[in-house]
C-alpha cells in the first residue's frame, strides 16, 4: 500500500483540487498568452485586408470608411515629408565640421572627457 492510498479520501481529493487549480494557473497563462500571439495574428491579416483595399480601390472609397481612409492618406503624406526632412536633417549633419576631439581608440569625434562610443579617454 503507498503512502496515498493510505490517505482518507478528502484529504487526497483536496489535495487533487490544489494540484488541479496549479494546472490550471498554468494552462490560463498559457492560454492568454496564446491569445494575445492569435490576436496579433488577426490585426496583422485586418491590417492586409485594408491595405489592399486602400491600394486597390484609391478612387471608390465607401462613405462608412472615408474617414479612416483619409487619415492612412494623410498618414503616409506626412510620413514622406519626415523622411525629406530627415534626409536633408542627415545631410546637414554630415555637412557639419565636428566640434571636439578623435578619439584615439575608435575614431570618432566627440568632446567630451571619456569617448561616448568606446568609452575610452579622449586626451589632450
Ligand atoms: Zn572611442
Amino acid at each position: 500500500m503507498s503512502f496515498f492510498d493510505e490517505l482518507p479520501q478528502r484529504a487526497r481529493s483536496v489535495a487533487g483540487a490544489v494540484g488541479e487549480k496549479a494546472r490550471e494557473a498554468v494552462d490560463s497563462a498559457k492560454i492568454s498568452a496564446a491569445i494575445l500571439a492569435e490576436k496579433r495574428e488577426l490585426y496583422k491579416n485586418y491590417h492586409a485586408i485594408g491595405q489592399w483595399y486602400v491600394c486597390e480601390h484609391p478612387e471608390e472609397v465607401p462613405e462608412a470608411i472615408a474617414d479612416v481612409v483619409a487619415a492612412v492618406r494623410a498618414s503616409r503624406e506626412k510620413i514622406t515629408e519626415l523622411q525629406t526632412r530627415r534626409e536633408a536633417a542627415e545631410a546637414q549633419e554630415a555637412s557639419e565640421e565636428p566640434d571636439g576631439a578623435v578619439c584615439p581608440v575608435c575614431g570618432k569625434i566627440s568632446s567630451t572627457k571619456f569617448c561616448p562610443h568606446c568609452g575610452a579617454p579622449m586626451g589632450e
